[in-house]
C-alpha cells in the first residue's frame, strides 16, 4: 500500500506508556478499510504505520484516527471490553 506516514516515532513521555492509562483504543475493521492511510496521516502520535498496525503502548486514544477515517472503519472500543 502507499499510505503516507508520519515521519518521527513516539518515545515514552513524562505520563508513561500510555496504554496504562487510555481509555478507548481504535480498532480498525479492515474489511471496510479502503488503506487510503489518512488514520496515520491524522494521528497526532504517529503511532499507526504503514501497515496499519496500531503501537497500542502509545496510542492515546483520541479517536482523531476514527473521526478522520472516510470509510467509518475504526471504532474506538472501551478498554474494559
Ligand atoms: S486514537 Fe489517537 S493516538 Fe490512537 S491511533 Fe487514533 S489518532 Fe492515533
Ligand atoms: S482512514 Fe480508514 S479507510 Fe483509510 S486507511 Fe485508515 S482505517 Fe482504512
Amino acid at each position: 500500500m502507499s499510505a503516507k506516514v508520519a515521519i518521527s516515532r513516539p518515545i515514552e513521555g513524562a505520563s508513561g506508556k500510555t496504554g496504562s492509562w487510555r481509555t478507548f483504543r481504535p480498532v480498525i475493521d479492515r474489511e471496510t478499510c479502503n488503506e487510503c492511510g489518512l488514520c496515520a496521516m491524522y494521528c497526532p502520535d504517529g503511532v499507526i504505520d504503514g501497515d496499519l498496525k496500531i503501537d497500542l503502548d502509545f496510542c492515546k486514544g483520541c479517536g482523531i484516527c476514527a473521526r478522520e477515517c472516510p470509510k467509518n472503519a475504526i471504532k474506538m472500543i472501551r478498554e474494559e471490553e
